[in-house]
């Protein structure tokens, strides 16, 4: 075959742009395509109400990228992208009016938690000061050995310990024990779960470590840091252009799709061998978030007002609650109060807020394919923990399960993890292979959140599929060096 590209990536989130960044720093021409008009995938923000206020339109908070093996090398405050934390990484408000806060500082932590700060403690310290090691290992392609088993085994014994039904005999307090359950419902699906039980332990910790920032000016500026490292070593964005069809790219000897097994299957059609697509339809999607974007005129009144000091807020209630709640939702049962997961961005950017107005970010778990406007449910979540708050708001828009699919397809039925996280799920991403990113067809890769490590913003599944096919296809077994360069830093006015 006769190629006259080097690669072609289609997609344009974070996953996209970072696989896009290894190719170029590897000599190589790249060419990315994204179907909508602006690059960025789940790294976009806009003004939605007012020209003066910018709302992140999926990802706002970013404890992965501040610890991910790719960021850190590619260095985003080198760049220009500010990481703000907020001294508070997340709050967990109760419905009588206490409250429990995960500070940066894990002492001050302990001693607000009283009785089980030694327990949080116990469960943080030894993790903290092996945060990048944990890094590497949660944002892997989980198929490497690590050069030791001591951080592997604390984790594992973490996980199990609050994965599984001995979660609810760990603390003595209501607070730590909704602390920790409000991070492994990050993990949206059953709890308790071996799943959860990880999560909680590998955000949990990083609230105490790198923390969970906020990027200066919004998330956007993630994407503009990638896109512009791209296009300074010769790589080309396309945007508005959306690929249906295998053929619009195969002029690319490499061609790596950051789309969900489903676009993924539409894209490739009967190029792909039966079995593999019948595999890919296998894979198994999670419960949908359902967003509302709301531009209120103050701050939030939370009826504790130590809540106002952390940028994300789940609001969720006790730990028996939240794994209720969580667990009827991966059933896909609707109570109608939902977890719901509130990001104030301004806590810790105070230029993303002007007088009387400010943006503030809440979604709900619902079960996937959820139809119904959220706005109502999660206003009345808001209400129970800051009486007064629906007065405030100036304006709101919703964005719920099937038009979060409408919006991309890699979020099957508003499922914005790009399939359930369940351990096989998590380790077999999207099928079971060795190599998760390689297809059946020669050349084309899969980059996307649907491959390890899964969800959020950190850019590995693109680097790992990237640095995958730089060996296999070209033949370049050292992984490029993504650091600034002096053609990287210059930032156009
Ligand atoms: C509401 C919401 C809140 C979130 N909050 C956080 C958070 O706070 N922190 C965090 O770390 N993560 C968060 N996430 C998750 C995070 O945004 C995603 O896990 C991440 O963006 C996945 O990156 P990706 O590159 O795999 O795919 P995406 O970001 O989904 O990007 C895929 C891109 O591919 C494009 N595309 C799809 N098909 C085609 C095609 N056929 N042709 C061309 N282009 C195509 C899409 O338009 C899209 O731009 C959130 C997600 C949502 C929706």
């Amino acid at each position: 075959m006769k190629w006259n590209r080097d690669v072609a990536v289609v997609g344009s989130g974070p996953n996209g742009l970072a696989a896009a960044v290894t190719f170029a720093r590897a000599g190589l021409h790249v060419d990315v395509y994204e179907s909508q008009d602006e690059i960025g995938g789940g790294l976009r923000t806009h003004a939605l109400f007012d020209s003066d206020v910018r709302h992140d339109i999926c990802s706002a908070v970013h404890p992965m990228a501040a610890v991910s093996p790719f960021f850190r090398r590619f260095d985003l405050s080198a760049r220009g992208v500010d990481l703000l934390r907020p001294e508070a990484s997340y709050a967990h408000p109760l419905a009588d009016g206490r409250a429990a806060v995960a500070y940066q500082d894990l002492d001050r932590t302990c001693d607000a938690l009283g009785r089980d700060g030694a327990g949080w403690r116990r469960l943080m310290a030894p993790l903290i000061g092996r945060s990048a090691e944990i890094g590497e290992l949660f944002l892997s392609d989980f198929r490497s050995v690590p050069p030791s088993l001591r951080t592997p085994a604390m984790l594992a014994w973490r996980s199990l310990v609050h994965g599984t039904a001995l979660a609810t005999h760990r603390f003595a307090t209501d607070e730590a024990a909704a602390l920790l359950a409000g991070v492994a419902a990050h993990a949206v699906g059953r709890l308790p779960s071996i799943v959860g039980g990880a999560v909680s332990v590998f955000l949990g910790h990083l609230a105490h470590s790198s923390g969970w920032p906020v990027p200066r000016g919004g998330s956007s500026e993630i994407a503009a840091g990638l896109a512009e490292d791209i296009r300074r070593h010769g790589g080309q964005i396309h945007t508005g252009a959306r690929i249906t069809d295998l053929a619009q790219v195969r002029g690319s000897r490499v061609v790596m799709f950051d789309t969900g097994p489903k676009e993924f299957s539409a894209v490739a059609g009967d190029r792909l061998p039966a079995a593999y697509r019948r595999r890919l339809r296998r894979f198994r999607y999670g419960p949908a978030a359902a967003k509302v974007d709301f531009l209120v005129s103050e701050a939030i009144p939370w009826r504790n007002t130590e809540v106002a000091r952390a940028a994300t807020v789940h609001l969720g209630g006790s730990q028996a609650q939240i794994y209720r709640r969580e667990s009827g939702v991966a059933r896909g049962v609707d109570a109608g109060d939902p977890f719901v997961l509130l990001v104030d961005p301004g806590v810790a950017d105070p230029d993303r807020v002007r007088a009387g107005k400010r943006p503030v970010w809440a979604y709900a778990h619902v079960p996937n394919g959820y139809a119904a406007d959220p706005t109502g449910s999660v206003t009345a979540q808001i209400e129970k923990y800051a009486p007064g708050f629906a007065e405030t708001v100036v304006a709101a828009r919703s964005t719920n399960g099937v038009q979060y699919e409408a919006y991309n397809p890699n979020y099957v039925g508003g499922d914005i993890g790009a399939g359930a996280l369940t351990l096989g799920q998590l380790l077999m991403r999207p099928t079971p292979r060795w190599n998760p990113y390689a297809t059946p067809l020669p050349g084309v890769y899969l980059c996307s959140a649907s491959t390890p490590p899964g969800p959020g913003v950190h850019g590995m599944s693109g680097y790992l599929a990237a640095v995958s096919a730089l060996r296999r296809e070209f033949g370049i077994a050292a992984p490029p060096a993504l650091g600034p360069c002096p053609a990287s830093l210059r930032r156009e006015p």
